[in-house]
Formats: structure tokens, C-alpha cells, sequence
């Protein structure tokens, strides 16, 4: 089960994990993007920690929304919209309670990664976040239904996710900034599947 205060140390610990990794992702962008993923994602997920200790909240969906709604109003980029629809389409599949259980968390973060699909149409080799974060959500839902505990089946989540970042350094771009580069895109991880591999590192760290 995920209770509320742990849903809360996820999102602490991606801020934490944002704000180590601020220089690489920037290093990252500046090869195909605008070199601004690290700054963006730091200056949203500042706003985020500084949100949650101004206004603990109350509710599973509660929490994801806050979260959701401070990325799209601080982010900017591709990313901040990609990453507050994210979290909104997560409060919205999670509902007013204070702690979900494996498979409605799944199912959360399942929601969550079609919603970044609705907004940026990206599907699987374009080399965006999506190739980190859809096969770990897939990770996810495999383990649970062999029978896996949960924080198990989120660790082995985690390492999908850091399978499908590494997977983006020879793909070419079809989506977002990178894109524009064509061939020149490969041989370069893709920023935006590196900060999605940290989200999903930091829930496999926040649930035992
Ligand atoms: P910007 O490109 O506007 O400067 P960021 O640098 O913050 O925004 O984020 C770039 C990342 O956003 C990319 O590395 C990629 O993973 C992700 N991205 C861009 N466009 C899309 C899209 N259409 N769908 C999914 N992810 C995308
Ligand atoms: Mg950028
Ligand atoms: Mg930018």
C-alpha cells in the first residue's frame, strides 16, 4: 500500500533527485535541446517542495494535484505541461483518499503516462520521456499480476525505466526541441526520459 505520507516522500525525494542531477540534465539538453531541462525541472520542483510545506494535503489526489498544477504554472518548456498532466491525470485516477493500494497505484501511473500521451503524442522510439517512463508503468503492471510486493515490483519498475533512458541515446528524435536536430539527435540521451527514470528511482525508494 501506498499511504499519503509516502506518495509525499516520492515527490520529496524527486525533488531531491532533480536538484543533484540539475547540471546533467542540463548537459543533456544542451546537446539537443535549449539547455534548460535541468533548470526547469529545479525551479518546478522547488515550487513544488515549498507548496507541499505551505499546504500539507489531505488527499492522495489532493497531493498529485498540487503537484500537477505548481509544474504547469512554474515548469514552462515541453516538459512543464508534460509533466503536470501527468500528475493531474494521477490525482484524477486516484481519487480523495489517503493511501492506494498496488494495483490503484498502477493504475494511477498508468494514467498518468496516457495523459502525457494525449498532450504530446509521443509514442514508443521517438526518444522522449515516454520511453522511460511507458515501459516501467508496463514493469509495473507485469510484476504486481505475477504476485510481486509492490516495493519489489517498483524497484524492478525503476530498473525498466533506466533500461528504456539508456535506450533513447541511439534513437532519433520525433518530438519536442531534439527533434528539429534529425540525424545529429543520435548518439544523445534524451533529457526528458532521464528526469522521468529519477521519478520513477525515487518511488521505488519511497515505498518499502
Ligand atoms: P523544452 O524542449 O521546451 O526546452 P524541456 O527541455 O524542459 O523543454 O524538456 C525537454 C524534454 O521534453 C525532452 O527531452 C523530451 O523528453 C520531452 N518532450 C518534448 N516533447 C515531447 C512530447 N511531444 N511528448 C513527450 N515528451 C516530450
Ligand atoms: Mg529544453
Ligand atoms: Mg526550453
Amino acid at each position: 500500500t501506498v499511504e499519503l505520507a509516502a506518495l509525499e516522500r516520492w515527490i520529496r525525494g524527486f525533488a531531491a533527485l532533480i536538484g543533484e542531477n540539475t547540471a546533467l540534465l542540463t548537459r543533456l539538453d544542451s546537446a539537443i535541446g535549449d539547455a534548460d531541462h535541468g533548470a526547469n525541472m529545479d525551479r518546478g520542483m522547488t515550487a513544488v517542495v515549498a507548496a507541499l510545506d505551505r499546504e500539507p494535503p489531505a488527499s492522495a489526489a489532493g497531493l498529485l494535484k498540487q503537484v500537477g498544477m505548481t509544474l504547469v504554472s512554474t515548469v514552462g518548456g515541453a516538459s512543464g505541461p508534460l509533466y503536470g498532466t501527468f500528475f493531474l491525470r494521477m490525482a484524477t485516477a486516484s481519487g480523495e483518499v489517503t493511501s492506494l493500494d498496488g494495483p490503484a497505484f498502477a493504475k494511477a501511473l498508468r494514467a498518468g503516462l496516457e495523459g502525457v500521451v494525449a498532450r504530446g503524442k509521443a509514442e514508443a522510439g521517438d526518444k522522449t520521456m515516454y520511453d522511460a517512463l511507458a515501459p516501467a508503468v508496463d514493469e509495473l503492471d507485469s510484476a504486481l499480476a505475477a504476485g510481486v510486493p509492490l516495493g519489489d515490483a517498483l524497484g524492478r519498475a525503476a530498473e525498466a525505466a533506466d533500461r528504456g533512458r539508456d535506450a533513447t541515446v541511439p534513437m532519433l528524435a520525433r518530438k519536442g526541441r531534439a527533434s528539429y536536430l534529425g540525424e545529429r539527435s543520435v548518439g544523445h540521451q534524451d533529457p526528458g526520459a532521464t528526469s522521468s527514470a529519477l521519478l520513477v528511482g525515487a518511488a521505488a525508494a519511497a515505498v518499502g
